[in-house]
């Protein structure tokens, strides 16, 4: 895959309501930007709280029909929006390497792949799942929560609009998708594939806008039932307050600060590059990414060595180049907030071993920034503590297991982990003690049917797998007449 030569300017004018592209009601448009050449790549249109009103009712009124129609056809469906995608996976591969920065090589596995394989996982459990089931003489039946409002991030954004919006379908609600406006384009495509494939009309609509105004308005839509939310722990609590008011259910996926706890028997050799090589996937922007590495004190040193060795490894370069390891962040914003952090850090006496604020040399234009290490001593200051969404690894030592416990523990967030050590018995007692909704155990592989989700501020609900479902149903008792 390379870099088209003069890259098409991508115009979407229209969104979708009710099984029909139509204009926004809003007014103006949204510029997005090649994370690649920092120049537009594109426009979508900037929606409006009339966009959401539209939209929700054209969930609201397909709800019953599609709530009713059997689950084997909601299926089907599903199976054919992941063979239109699958058709397309080349050219959402190309988008998200320009919208994103994702390396085209990494994303065509990562940001298609993924989702992809998501797709098949929910199928898989939709299959296997028991929507109903009998105590005494009360028979228990799970039921769609109704219309659901997906709001979602730029950072795996085809991801995390699939893993709402099939889990979503495929147990009867309807759906209005507000995607990230910094990576809108890949929800387009995945609009299309849902036109070509006849989804019945209202049953997923898609809205485009920011977040105080489209998004806020579609959490406060009375007719939404659920709000299914990724992105910064910020923006959740905001949603959260206002779902509360009329006690909307509220599924959360926020940010992480997860730590890479490496305990005296585990092997190095291993566990060091593969927690730098998790701190640096898609350049840092990944919320369950391990970007604290926990180290015995006593062996500070050779984890420093190997992690600086790993992370210069690490080529920094455009997305379309297929030696890159590290495609650029994704925005001006985000360049600006992580060299800011890089530099509070210093300032806070975190000890730099590589990498640092300044761009990466030869690459203008486009939001580098070098693969970057830090030895931090203080557990509570800046770079331990605030999620830096950049790649940006910070060493802590520790003295004692339970040193490292309380260390890892010692954030608001609670999304992931690992735990490396001798044996996986020994991984597994310190992982008991490690309070987020993960942990890898001895680089374990990440499995897309296991439930993922946040400990603490990190969130509320369970996305993926049958948990994935059950986030969007709601529990009916039926008490049955006892045979005389
Ligand atoms: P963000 O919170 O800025 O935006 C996410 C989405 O919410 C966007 O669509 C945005 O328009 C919308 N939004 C923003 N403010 C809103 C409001 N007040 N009301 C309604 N909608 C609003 O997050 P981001 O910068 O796009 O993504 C990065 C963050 O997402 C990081 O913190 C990361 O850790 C988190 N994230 C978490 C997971 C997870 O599964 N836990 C996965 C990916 C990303």
């Amino acid at each position: 895959m390379s870099q088209p030569a003069s890259p098409d300017h991508l115009v979407r004018d229209k969104i979708y309501i009710n099984g029909r592209w139509v204009p926004s009601q809003g007014s103006g448009t949204l510029t997005v930007v090649d994370s690649n050449t920092g120049q537009p790549m594109g426009t979508v249109p900037k929606g409006s709280a009339a966009d959401v009103n539209a939209a929700v009712d054209a969930a609201r009124a397909a709800f019953d029909g599609w709530s009713q129609t059997p689950l084997v056809e909601r299926a089907a469906y599903v199976t054919k929006l992941a063979e239109g995608l699958q058709k397309r996976s080349a050219e959402l591969a190309t988008l998200m390497a320009r919208e994103v920065g994702t390396p085209a090589h990494i994303a065509a596995r990562m940001q298609v792949g993924m989702p992809l394989g998501h797709l098949a996982s929910f199928l898989k459990a939709t299959e296997e799942f028991h929507f109903t089931e009998t105590i005494g003489n009360t028979r228990v039946v799970r039921e769609p929560v109704g219309v659901v409002a997906a709001i979602t991030p730029w950072n795996f954004p085809l991801n995390q609009v699939v893993v709402k919006v099939a889990p979503a379908l495929l147990v009867g609600c309807t759906v209005v998708l507000k995607p990230s406006e910094v990576a809108p384009f890949n929800a387009f495509v995945l609009t299309d594939v849902i036109e070509e494939i006849g989804l019945p009309p209202g049953v997923f609509n898609l809205v485009c806008g920011e977040g105080p105004d489209v998004g806020e308005a579609l959490v406060k839509h009375p007719e939404v039932d659920c709000v299914s939310f990724t992105g910064s722990t910020r923006a959740g609590k905001r949603i959260a307050e206002l779902a509360a008011g009329a006690v909307k259910r509220v599924r959360l996926e926020l940010g992480g600060k997860s730590a890479s706890v490496v305990l005296p028997s585990a092997d190095f050799a291993a566990a060091i590059p593969a927690s730098v090589g998790s701190c640096y996937t898609n350049s840092g922007q990944t919320c369950a990414a391990y970007t604290r590495l926990l180290v015995p004190r006593a062996r500070l040193a050779e984890a420093v060595a190997l992690a600086k060795q790993t992370a210069e490894g690490f080529k920094v370069g455009n997305a379309f180049d297929k030696t890159s390891r590290l495609g650029p962040l994704i925005s001006q914003v985000q360049l600006d907030r992580v060299r800011n952090l890089i530099a509070r850090g210093i300032e806070s006496g975190a000890e730099l071993v590589t990498g640092g604020a300044e761009p990466p040399d030869g690459l203008g234009g486009g939001f580098f920034v070098k693969p970057t290490v830090f030895v931090v001593n203080d557990p509570t200051s800046v770079l331990a503590q605030e999620e830096v969404f950049g790649p940006v690894l910070s060493i802590i030592p520790y003295d004692e297991e339970a040193d490292a416990v309380r260390i890892a523990n010692n954030t608001p967030y609670g999304l992931s982990g690992a735990v490396w050590a001798g044996t996986d018995d020994e991984a597994l007692r310190v992982a008991s003690r490690i309070r987020t909704g993960g942990v890898q155990i001895n680089g374990g592989a990440f499995n897309l049917a296991a439930p993922f989700g946040g400990y603490k501020q990190s969130g509320i609900g369970r996305e993926n797998g049958r948990f994935g479902l059950e986030d969007f149903l709601e529990t009916k008792s039926l008490h049955l007449r006892v045979a005389a």
